[in-house]
């Protein structure tokens, strides 16, 4: 299939992670399930790159990633408040819910798919009885849904809101890569250091074949997760399959290469695709998509060309995801498509 705009998971691997994915199977054979020395390298590795002695746990993908968190912060009876938009909220088919034996999402509706520390102070004390279930956790999603980016500042200011009122920060990066990139800052900066508890890092849609590295900076929180990790069928038996790629990508600052041109290409078709007539950006790109309202006919004629993308994502206009791979040539063509049918 041609490169498509549908999701950044549309992608194959990227050459470095793919490079050490073979190299991961050239030491014969090693202890099994974590206890290689591969994920050690990767677990030092990731150590290093966000400054903290965290603890790190490798999962298969992003819904249990953020599902197994958010429970070994929750008991059954306390609620995680998030965006109305969150993908915990929209698209985990209810896996937060029954991971944590029934936590309540809570959610909000801010702008720019961001929650604001105003909508979590509501949130969190709109009820004090026992017949709501206790809020207990914050999700913010770096980069957001709509393809935002929480600022330095703004995480900072819902963390000291989530202090006043005894909440754990979850931060679902599967695009936090992307986030890095377009704020300039160091890892640690935008997590730990502004009350992060616990990042899911999303390396699938940066580049790597499968596997989400699940990254404690309070390791308080960390007690007994392999345990949840394994009875959830999380657990990869020959886990330096899932971790070595990591090496890869952490080397060299690859990682960020790559979710730096993605963003670029998302720039590029949001310069193009804001002076069209009829088409209306919903909202500023700051990471890999560019959402955007385009009439019927612009949207089918775009189908029609073999153009693949979703419409149901975000706010009902076309989301157009950009891949760590996407060519310069591909969003031309895109754009120019988009021009022609618009006229
Ligand atoms: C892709 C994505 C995930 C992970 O999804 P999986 O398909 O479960 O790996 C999580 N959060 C957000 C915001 C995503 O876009």
């Amino acid at each position: 299939m041609s490169q498509q705009f549908a999701s950044d998971n549309t992608a194959g691997v990227c050459p470095e992670a793919m490079e050490a994915f073979v190299r991961a199977n050239s030491t014969g054979h090693e202890i099994s399930y974590g206890d290689d020395s591969w994920t050690t390298q990767v677990c030092d590795r990731i150590r290093e790159v966000f400054e903290s002695d965290c603890e790190v746990f490798f999962v298969f993908n992003g819904t249990a990633a953020n599902s197994l968190v958010l429970g070994a912060m929750c008991q059954s009876y306390h609620s995680v408040i998030c965006h109305d938009k969150a993908h915990i909220e929209t698209d985990e088919c209810g896996a937060p819910e029954f991971f944590s034996g029934g936590s309540k999402l809570l959610v909000a509706p801010g702008e720019n798919g961001k929650l604001t520390p105003g909508e979590i102070e509501d949130l969190a004390t709109k009820r004090t009885d026992m017949h709501y279930p206790k809020p207990k956790a914050i999700s913010l999603t770096q980069a957001t849904e709509v393809g935002t980016v929480y600022s330095v500042e703004e995480v900072r200011a819902i963390a000291t809101m989530a202090q006043h009122h005894g909440l754990h920060i979850h931060m679902d990066g599967a695009r936090f890569a992307n986030a890095v990139a377009h704020l300039g800052v160091s890892p640690a900066e935008i997590t730990w250091r502004v009350g992060v508890d616990v990042l899911v890092f999303g390396g699938t849609k940066n580049g790597l074949p499968v596997g989400e590295a699940v990254v404690f900076f309070n390791k308080a929180l960390a007690e007994d997760f392999q345990y949840r990790v394994k009875q959830a069928g999380q657990l990869a038996s020959k886990m330096r399959f899932i971790s070595a790629p990591w090496l890869g990508l952490l080397a060299d600052d690859v990682w960020l290469k790559y979710a730096a041109h993605a963003n670029a290409m998302a720039q590029r078709l949001y310069e193009r695709v804001r002076d069209v007539a009829g088409a209306k950006v919903l909202f500023k790109p700051q990471a890999n998509g560019v959402f955007v309202e385009l009439s019927p006919h612009v949207r089918d004629g775009l189908l029609d060309k073999g153009w693949k993308f979703y419409t149901f994502i975000g706010e009902g206009g076309c989301r157009f995801m950009c891949s760590w791979d996407l060519l310069p040539e591909t969003v031309d063509r895109l754009a120019d498509d988009i021009e022609a049918l618009s006229r």
